[in-house]
């Protein structure tokens, strides 16, 4: 009997051990999480592995820098630290088009070769206070965000005159908050892609 509880224990303490290796960083990644230069509105490019992991990966070599045909790939200075070096885009500046070039030059893995609807560089979030059309007082309508979308009515729809994003399939381009005509006093714009930090389940792609 006692022998049964002891491998239970044993058993438990070893789930514990596997699912916080998987599911939590360490430490010192966690360290890394909290100096992440990624914000609203700036993100690793596309493919990126999980940002804890994406310091050690990258070499600083600026492939990706190189190759992007829309120059929105940029080093982070060496200001930022453990940073210093690796890519960023800002897509206030240049939004990424999804031409998914850099994800192919990449030689270390920082950068995973994956497909345009697999991209999931952050989530595009609409602000409903200053979003035209969300405001509540507003008799206005604006769709520029639904009409640049590249997956136009898979990531973004228009219901009752109000655009919706879909989460399940935003990849996180920024083509809509830089097309985004609203600029907030607090920065951003009424339409903002929070970054992701960890890769997530895809949802099987659209047809
Ligand atoms: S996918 Fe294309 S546009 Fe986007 S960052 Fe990479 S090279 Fe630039
Ligand atoms: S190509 Fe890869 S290793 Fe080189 S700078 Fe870009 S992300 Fe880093
Ligand atoms: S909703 Fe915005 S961030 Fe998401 S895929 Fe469309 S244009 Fe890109």
């Amino acid at each position: 009997m006692a022998e049964k509880g002891r491998s239970r224990r044993t058993a438990l303490k070893l789930l514990a051990v596997v699912t916080g290796f998987f599911c939590f960083p360490t430490v010192s990644q966690a360290k890394t999480l909290a100096t992440s230069p990624l914000r609203d509105n700036l993100l690793r490019p596309p493919g990126a592995v999980m940002e804890h992991h994406y310091p050690g990966k990258c070499i600083r070599c600026g492939r990706c820098v190189e190759v992007c045909p829309y120059h929105c790939v940029e080093l982070l200075d060496i200001r930022h630290g453990l940073s210093a070096g690796t890519p960023i885009i800002d897509i206030e500046k240049s939004p990424c088009f999804l031409c998914m070039k850099c994800v192919h030059v990449c030689p270390t893995g920082a950068l995973l070769p994956i497909e345009q609807h697999e991209t999931r560089m952050g989530l595009a979030v609409i602000d409903h206070h200053t979003c035209v059309s969300w405001k509540p007082d507003s008799l206005l309508m604006c769709k520029t965000c639904y009409n640049v979308c590249p997956f136009r009515d898979t990531a973004i729809r228009m219901e009752e005159f109000r655009p919706h994003v879909d989460e399940r399939y935003c990849t996180g381009c920024g083509i809509c908050t830089n097309a985004c005509l609203i600029n907030r006093d607090q920065g951003g714009k009424a339409i903002n892609v929070k970054p992701i930090y960890a890769t997530i389940k895809l949802p099987e792609a659209p047809q």
